[in-house]
């Protein structure tokens, strides 16, 4: 099945539903004795504990291996004794077993445990010591154990275990679970965050694959990705209802594995349209119009989802304020554009503007929006704006036209022949600040489409400026078509 469902993972996870594979992993680290078995059997409730003996070179080391369940969380755990023979005795702890480094590929997170008991032992500081070493990318979470009865002097050692340089430790006790809530807390939002992350790099990973080795014809006919995103209460809703309407093919939205995840799927002339990020809006009801709802697209991570980001503004406000684009709008218009997304603004609710009185008002939003979008939004030339009234429905066609023209381009690949003839003429037309320093571009060409990517290969040690840059940019985009979508120029020196 070619069109795979468009899925964006947000928080909260349920953890209930990922697959074993897919979920992090948290090792289980400290010198003897500690209570490593302790805790490992209260997470995987002495369920399922697979052991794995892997020979090494001089000894057979165990590593359990289970899936924890703490509260609503679960991650693999790994107890491995290998890792606690080579700390304790001291004179390897240089070396890395293969099992060892096998081990510490595949794990995202530690636990360090010290005995509260005992305070912090020399041999603890060779724990974290042996963990920064082989694995500086983990950066564990110490916890006390055998705290059920300590006391007073609970906090000492805490002020102790910050030498190990892991930041404050939690107090728990494996044998009676105590604390195990607190642990929960900490590790819940660090493990969220990396599913999210994992999830979300999976799916540009399947898009990456099944867009690989396309031919131009075939990628502009791939399934569009379009994120409708503006601020609360300028007519998203209303935009994609209308726009469902008149197709009158609607799927989902269907839950995805994460409580947010929605996906809305439409055709329009035979291609197959993704709404994006339409989860934090579409089933929205007056109960929260916040700015929650501008965040929800802020993040970077969303508009990397889509090819196309179509942002709405509203005349209404257009008018009341005498501008055409607040600051927040002015973010996430550059922010989709620094990630290399196709731009259109589309200016919604004309329809308050129609009437005798309202006749000059109406001919000068559709003068000056324009304008006033390309002096913001410098970085991208000939951004389609379109004037539409969600609510009426009109414009909707005018939107999906300039949607699909803008991803049309945004996938366009120019012929090396052709642009290097471009080259000499544009080069030209240009009047170079500094003639003598001027670089010479003794080739162009593009690297990549989605968004059009060139590299230019420059004589010497030169670096063309930025007005340069611009010029080239303006050029492109005015002698290719290449309008609302970003158009980058990497520099290559040959000497
Ligand atoms: P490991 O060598 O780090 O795996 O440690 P174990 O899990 O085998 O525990 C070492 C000893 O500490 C055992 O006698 C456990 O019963 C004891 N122990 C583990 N956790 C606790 C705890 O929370 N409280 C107390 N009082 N003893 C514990
Ligand atoms: P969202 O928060 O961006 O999804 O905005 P909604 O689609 O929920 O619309 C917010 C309000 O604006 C609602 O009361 C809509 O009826 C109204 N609205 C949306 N589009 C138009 C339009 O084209 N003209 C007018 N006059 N009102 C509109």
């Amino acid at each position: 099945d070619k069109k795979k469902p468009m899925v964006v993972y947000k928080k909260p996870i349920d953890f209930t539903k990922i697959e074993a594979k897919l979920l992090p992993t948290v090792m289980i680290i400290g010198r003897p004795n500690v209570g490593k078995s302790a805790l490992y059997n209260r997470l995987i409730r002495r369920r399922e504990a697979l052991v794995y003996n892997t020979p090494d070179d001089h000894v057979t080391r165990d590593i359990r291996e289970g899936i924890a369940k703490l509260g609503d969380l679960r991650f693999n755990v790994l107890d491995s004794a290998g890792i606690e023979t080579e700390v304790s005795s001291g004179t390897i702890l240089g070396r890395t077993t293969s099992m060892t480094a096998n081990v510490l590929a595949r794990t995202q997170f530690a636990v360090l445990i010290i005995d509260v008991r005992a305070g912090l032992h020399p041999l603890d500081l060779e724990v974290g010591k042996w963990l920064r070493k082989h694995a500086p990318q983990i950066k564990p979470i110490v916890v006390m154990n055998k705290s059920e009865s300590i006391g007073e002097s609970l906090a000492e050692v805490a002020s102790e275990a910050l030498a190990l340089g892991f930041g404050e430790p939690t107090a728990i006790s494996a044998e009676t679970g105590l604390g195990m809530t607190a642990l929960y807390e900490v590790l819940h939002p660090l493990l969220e965050d990396y599913m999210v992350q994992t999830l979300n790099d999976r799916c540009s990973q399947d898009d990456v694959t099944s867009e690989e080795n396309l031919s131009e014809e075939d990628e502009s006919k791939l399934p569009l990705q379009l994120a409708i995103v503006g601020r609360p209460n300028v007519g998203k809703s209303t935009l994609l209802n209308a726009l469902l309407e008149e197709e009158r093919v609607l799927v989902g939205p269907e839950a995805g594995l994460t409580r947010d995840a929605v996906r809305v799927q439409f055709e329009f002339q035979g291609r197959t349209v993704y709404m994006v990020d339409t989860a934090g809006w579409l089933e929205r009801t007056e109960r929260d119009k916040g700015p929650a709802s501008l965040s929800i697209m802020q993040s970077r991570k969303s508009l990397m989802r889509a090819h196309i980001v179509a942002l709405v503004l509203d005349a209404e406000e257009i008018i009341k304020s005498q501008r055409s684009m607040t600051h927040s709008e002015v973010v996430i218009a550059r922010r989709a554009v620094e990630e290399g997304r196709g731009l259109v603004v589309i200016v919604n609710k004309m329809d308050c503007l129609r009437g005798k009185q309202n006749s000059e008002m109406y001919k000068k939003i559709k003068e000056a929006v324009p304008i006033e979008v390309q002096t913001v939004i410098p970085q991208i030339t000939g951004i389609p704006v379109v004037f539409i009234s969600a609510l009426e429905g009109r414009g909707r066609l005018q939107v999906m036209n300039e949607v699909i023209g803008t991803y049309k381009r945004w996938c366009s690949r120019l012929s090396t022949g052709r642009l290097n003839r471009w080259l000499i003429k544009v080069m030209s037309r240009h009047s170079w600040k500094d003639f003598a320093s001027q670089p010479k571009i003794k080739f162009f060409t593009q690297v990549k489409a989605r968004p059009p990517t060139f590299v230019a290969f420059l004589t010497g040690k030169t670096q063309l400026l930025e007005s340069d840059i611009r010029f080239l940019t303006k050029s492109l985009k005015d002698d290719f078509d290449l309008g609302g979508t970003p158009i980058r120029i990497i520099q290559r020196s040959v000497l």
